[in-house]
């Protein structure tokens, strides 16, 4: 998730633009980028914040109108100087930034390198300069047409600023899947990935839709066309708009904002992993896994690695590694496995699981598990991070920045990248016949839309949360995939609400904790509809007895909890195995609302660290 700004008109664009990069920080600061045009291209790019890049260009000619520039938060190479963005062409005569995902980026790469094209990143988005550049050397009409023609060619997401130096007085922006927000000033336009830097100049604005391509000059908006190049008319639209809503979308933090994020998150986590072409099985095609696919396919034992809600996605993993493999699968916590002298073999394959890349106690303990022969996944959100090049091999989630102390997106995507694997082993293991395979495949897919379904029923969650009271007490309760469900709802409470909740095998209650259950405590059942249902309403039944106040989240239609429960919440239909998509979501509202009604700092719970890079 990058930012991307834009300025074309009759001032200098480095201050702009400089400014505009500042207020679309939150977006990504793994480097930051600007391409100036007076007299040809001048691209000034540097790994690191905005303010590295502002004190890299110090004492550099930055005169130029027009200007295009970038904050990135990697995807697809480290981040380095060289896959910052602006990406421009050898010889410097087209530039572009883009925030998104190109899908097809190794084929038209090798396309391009097969025409002579020399790349210098490693990034999907170095392909457009060049395909913009193939096409003008196509003879297009125009640099618009040829932006135009070359974005037909690409699959994925894209919001995009070019220059070329064919024309040098206008820009070409465009955007599918991913914002982009045109400033309509006075002799002048404004390009960001979201209004605010933009609102400070105009209040007036074009926001493109997905498929548009428009020509920009600094007397008007030239044209505006779909990729297939259909005239479109511009709208201008009034904007009135606040620095911090604006960079939390509205919402009122960032938490908030990320749980709405998930499904195109998810979205994201599966793009050009996961394909369904029409009228045949799905393909799986996971680039990260290439080097160590022998180990992969012939591991013995699965070892997961994680810390926190990291480990709760690995909960998640081994069971669908187990399920869909029938390979022996154990969840070890980082911190724990680091000490205890493991017994490590070399036919183990270790998947160390960890949002930030940099969890210190994850670290050591897949460093220790590579000493003693294992190979080691990593599945983590942040390209180039310590985890991601420890490994042998690995996904990233491509969940995009998570502000909120609290997981959430990083959770999902986690899962999401781990039924990927598994389901890729699987499929080499001839672990499951094709039928099979094809159907958990679509149900994959299906996914983020389920989620945006449960998200719809936010009002009631709200509801139940203004019910939770000055409560101090609260536990949760699942069985087989719906028990660390359960843990992570407890811990989503626990850490941002600061109300004690612990998470229970739901057949585990009578063993001792059920003792504390009177009227006063909130129970929240996760109970999908599954193999074993019936034996988790029987544990509801007991926690009634004991008067405990029953918030259950159940399958659509599922009237089984109707007379026990305090209160239902249901989730669509879906295979039991992927329930811990749905089930995890009304638990993560309902910590929010718990802790925003009673006031905490949400984003940033007291004695807690987004990253933790201390033992
Ligand atoms: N895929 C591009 C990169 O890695 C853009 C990333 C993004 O927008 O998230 O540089």
């Amino acid at each position: 998730m990058c930012g991307i700004v834009g300025y074309i008109g009759k001032k200098n664009a480095y201050p702009v633009i400089l400014t505009g990069l500042r207020h679309l920080e939150y977006r990504g600061y793994d480097s930051a980028g600007i391409a100036l045009f007076s007299d040809g291209i001048k691209v000034h790019k540097k790994k690191g914040r905005v303010s590295d890049l502002e004190k890299f260009i110090e004492g550099k000619d930055v005169s130029g109108t027009i200007g295009i520039g970038h904050t990135r938060w990697a995807t697809h190479g480290e981040p380095s100087d060289a896959n910052a963005h602006p990406h421009a062409t050898e010889n410097g005569d087209v530039a572009v930034v883009h925030n998104g995902i190109i899908e097809n980026a190794l084929t038209l790469r090798s396309f391009l390198q097969s025409r002579g094209h020399v790349f210098s990143s490693e990034t999907d988005t170095e392909v457009i300069a060049h395909l913009i550049e193939e096409m003008e050397n196509e003879k297009s009409k125009s640099f618009f047409d040829s932006v135009r023609r070359a974005l037909n060619r690409l699959v994925g997401a894209y919001a995009i600023a070019a220059l070329s130096v064919r024309e040098p007085g206008t820009m070409v922006v465009a955007k599918k899947g991913s914002p982009l927000v045109i400033g309509v000033g006075e002799g002048e336009f404004f390009v960001a990935s979201d209004a605010y830097p933009i609102s400070e100049h105009t209040k007036k604005v074009v926001y493109l839709e997905d498929g548009e391509v428009a020509a920009l000059t600094a007397s008007g908006i030239v044209e505006i066309r779909t990729i297939e190049n259909e005239k479109r008319t511009p709208r201008v639209k009034k904007i009135d708009l606040e620095i911090e809503a604006l960079e939390k979308d509205g919402f009122d933090h960032f938490m908030q904002k990320e749980i709405f994020e998930q499904p195109c998150a998810v979205r994201d986590c599966l793009r050009g992993r996961l394909s369904v072409p029409p009228k045949k099985a799905p393909v799986l095609n996971l680039g990260g896994l290439r080097d160590v696919e022998e180990k992969l396919f012939s591991a013995e034992r699965f070892v997961f690695l994680g810390c926190g809600t990291s480990w709760h996605a690995g909960l998640i993993g081994r069971r669908f590694f187990e399920t869909l493999t029938r390979v022996p699968s154990i969840v070890q916590y980082a911190s724990e496995f680091r000490y205890e002298d493991p017994l490590v073999r070399d036919t183990d394959v270790f998947v160390a699981v960890s949002q930030s890349g940099e969890t210190a106690d994850t670290l050591a303990a897949m460093k220790l598990a590579k000493e003693r022969g294992a190979t080691v996944l990593g599945v983590c959100n942040v390209v180039g991070s310590s985890v991601a090049r420890e490994a042998h091999a690995g996904l990233y989630t491509h969940a995009g920045p998570e502000i909120g102390v609290a997981s959430t997106k990083a959770f999902t995507t986690q899962i999401a990248a781990l039924f990927l694997i598994a389901a890729r082993c699987a499929e080499k293991r001839n672990a499951l016949g094709p039928r099979r395979f094809g159907e958990l495949l679509e149900t994959l897919r299906g996914i983020p839309e389920k989620i945006g379904d449960v998200l719809g029923r936010e009002e009631r969650i709200r509801d139940i949360a203004e019910r939770f009271g000055e409560t101090k007490n609260a536990v949760y309760l699942g069985r087989g995939i719906s028990f660390p469900v359960a843990l992570e709802g407890a811990l989503k409470l626990k850490e941002i609400s600061y109300v004690h909740a612990e998470g229970y095998p739901a057949a585990e209650m009578k063993h001792g904790p059920i003792a504390l259950v009177d009227e006063n405590m909130p129970v929240v059942i996760v109970a999908p509809r599954g193999e074993h249902h019936e034996k988790i309403v029987s544990n509801a039944e007991e926690i009634r007895a004991r008067k405990g106040k029953i918030i259950a989240v159940v399958s659509e239609g599922d009237a089984s909890f109707d007379s026990i429960a305090e209160d239902v919440i249901e989730i669509p239909e879906c295979d039991e195995l992927f329930s811990p998509f749905l089930s995890v979501i009304p638990l993560q509202l309902l910590a929010y609302y718990v802790a925003a009604l009673r006031g905490c700092d949400v984003d940033r719970p007291r004695n807690l660290a987004k990253s933790v890079t201390v033992e």
